[in-house]
């Protein structure tokens, strides 16, 4: 049984295979739900933290049995909104825009769709990989030193942006200025 309800107009679903600990909205925002731990501590659920990757697409760490593990919020999101994938089917953003993960954003179709919507948007990948969905450039001073060295070429100006706000959640609506601010701060240290 699905425990979903409105609240704000905002809807959350179970996680499957995270039931009673996750719940994923049609905002795309994921949450924890209260828990009580072995040892008797408890712990209130909240909206958790996410990380964009080089080419603008979320992903959210869920842990479950100690073990932690990073999901796609719109594979998240179509999983509880729409079912299950179909094989060999693919998470598209039906504009284009990779952290618009509300439902009716989002389908599951083929891979060459998927990459006719990629051109059609133009966010292929030798274009989306020279800068951030923020416009910063990712070349480095400019790029997260731990995910760099994994592989991966994140804004470090919006990865410091975020931490800003996550501490004054106040200057939410001047994440673009703020993280602007990070990138000349960087670029020009
Ligand atoms: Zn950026």
């Amino acid at each position: 049984m699905a425990v979903s309800h409105i609240s704000n107009q905002e809807v959350w679903k179970q996680i499957a295979g995270y039931e009673g600990l996750y719940e994923v909205s049609n905002r795309g925002r994921v949450r924890s739900l209260d828990r009580v731990a072995a040892n008797g501590r408890k712990f209130k659920g909240k909206v958790l933290r996410t990380v964009t990757n080089h080419n603008g697409h979320i992903r959210v760490m869920l842990h479950k049995d100690r073990k932690p593990k990073y999901h796609w919020v719109h594979r998240l999101v179509l999983e509880a909104f729409v079912g299950p994938r179909p094989e060999n089917y693919d998470a598209c953003h039906n504009n284009g825009i990779p952290d618009d993960n509300r439902p009716e954003n989002l389908r599951w179709d083929t891979r060459s769709a998927n990459a006719k919507d990629r051109v059609l948007h133009g966010n292929h990948y030798n274009y989306e990989k020279e800068k951030c969905p923020r416009g910063h450039l990712l070349v480095q001073p400019n790029l997260k030193p731990a995910d760099y060295k994994r592989g991966w070429r994140n804004c470090l100006a919006c990865a410091r942006a975020k931490n800003t706000i996550y501490s004054r959640p106040g200057l939410k609506d001047d994440f673009q200025r703020i993280a602007d601010a990070r990138y000349e701060a960087i670029m020009n240290r």
